[in-house]
């Protein structure tokens, strides 16, 4: 079955925690401080590639996780950092955080991107040492990868959209202009996955031009497009319309070119108003006095019209003239600019990361991570027992506690460890 969006979750990898460890050595006592630091955490990236042509693969595995960064060891061993763990999709697949709608990224380029960053190793003890605190029991934790749940959504990057009712022959007309190899058949539906063909003018003049997935179920009643057709051809910059201008299969030639037509104008507007050119098909099957009706018909509505008879490639030289021509006049391939994840997104992303309630007027804060630095503090140990309280600050958790309302020589409880609240 052919898959045209998708929605997966992405983590980063954490980073790896710092080590606390002291130098031992035979005959040397009390050795300085030399926990090493945790490595970072994978990243998650997403690259294109041109062997994938839909994001079925992503129905079936939907989670996708980087590994975390090595933790820190002693003698100053640094953990490993995570590899990267690479995404492939399909060229023109348009990657958006999924609460706010936002675009992350438009993957039509070669260029890698990097849609979750690895968190950064946590720092070894042998960093926290200064003169007056030379046997620091504490290191940093590993910082939490990234994480996001996001759509993929499949908008392929081609010049020119096939448009036509099944078996009008567009696979056909695809396959003698171009070097791609539709499946050509004699029954509705043939076309179930995107094929896109380069067609080449020249050294220096290629376009592309797409055979996509047609009328959907529901084509029998006479509807059909349907959002899942038109998301591919929405990035096109213009439509070569064909229509069995025989009507082989029992359907009138105009009924079918003005169905379509108002279906596109019922799904989306601005692609009705994109450039067609019409190419009138199977002129083999056709009698002089349809091939007349349907050309009076078309040309008297002033498209750019041409027979042709895609199989023996009557008239295609020309056809495909036509529509370089006009691409000539047309501006490029519609990009999505990527766009900032809102803030309150990120804020809240951040503050999910801890959670406090209050109960008996103690409160209670809860959060995996900090839970992780916790066991590397010691309590008895001023300086680090102030580092805590500095992560405490700068991860926002005192903002809110204050938020919550306490006051003074209230008790807050963080896992093991409670303490008097002192502003
Ligand atoms: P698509 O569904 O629009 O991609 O149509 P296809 O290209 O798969 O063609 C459907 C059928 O029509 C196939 O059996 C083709 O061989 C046949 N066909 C395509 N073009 C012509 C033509 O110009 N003349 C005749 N007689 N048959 C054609
Ligand atoms: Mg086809």
């Amino acid at each position: 079955m052919f898959v045209d969006k998708a929605k997966i979750l992405i983590k980063a990898g954490n980073g790896g925690d710092g080590a606390v460890a002291f130098h031992r050595e035979k005959y040397v006592a009390a050795g300085g401080p030399d926990g090493g630091d945790g490595g970072r955490g994978g990243n998650i990236v997403f690259q294109v590639d041109d062997n994938i042509s839909t994001l079925a693969d992503f129905r079936y595995k939907r989670k996708y996780k980087a590994q975390n960064g090595e933790n820190g060891r002693g003698s100053h061993c640094n953990g490993k950092k995570a590899p990267d763990l690479v995404i492939r999709v399909p060229r023109g697949t348009v990657i958006r955080e999924v609460e706010s709608g936002v675009v992350m990224a438009d993957m039509s380029s070669d260029e890698p991107f990097i849609a979750a960053k690895g968190g950064k190793g946590g720092w070894g003890n042998c960093h926290f040492a200064t003169s007056t605190r030379q046997t620091p029991r504490f290191a940093k934790s590993g910082a939490p990868g990234e994480e996001w749940e996001v759509t993929l959504e499949l908008k392929l990057i081609a010049d020119v959209g096939l448009l036509g009712f099944p078996n009008v022959g567009k696979s056909s007309l695809l396959s003698v202009v171009s070097e791609a190899k539709p499946i050509i058949g004699d029954y509705h539906f043939t076309t179930i996955i995107p094929v896109l063909g380069v067609v080449s003018m020249g050294p220096e003049n290629s376009f592309v031009m797409a055979d996509i997935p047609g009328l959907i179920e529901g084509a029998a009643e006479g509807i059909g497009l349907g959002h899942e057709f038109l998301r591919h051809v929405e990035r096109c910059r213009m439509l070569v319309h064909i229509v069995d201008v025989a009507g082989s299969e029992g359907r009138d030639p105009i009924d079918d070119f003005e169905k379509i037509n108002s279906e596109l104008e019922r799904f989306n507007p601005d692609l009705a108003k994109c450039p067609q050119i019409v190419a009138g098909n199977k002129i083999d099957l056709a009698t002089d006095e349809q091939l007349k009706t349907f050309r009076d018909y078309i040309t008297g509505k002033g498209y750019e019209y041409y027979e042709i008879c895609a199989p023996i490639k009557h008239n295609t030289k020309e056809l495909i003239n036509a529509v370089a021509a006009k691409l000539a006049e047309l501006p490029p391939v519609k990009r999505y600019e990527a766009e900032e994840i809102p803030q309150e997104i990120l804020l809240q992303k951040k503050n999910n990361g801890f959670r406090v309630t209050v109960e008996d007027g103690v409160y209670i804060v809860e959060a995996e991570w900090l839970n992780k630095i916790l066991m590397k503090t010691d309590p008895d140990d001023y300086e680090s027992l102030q580092y805590f309280q500095n992560v405490l600050q700068s991860t926002g958790i005192i903002d809110e506690l204050i938020k919550q309302g306490i006051h003074e020589g209230d008790t807050v409880s963080i896992y093991d460890l409670e303490f008097d609240y002192i502003p």
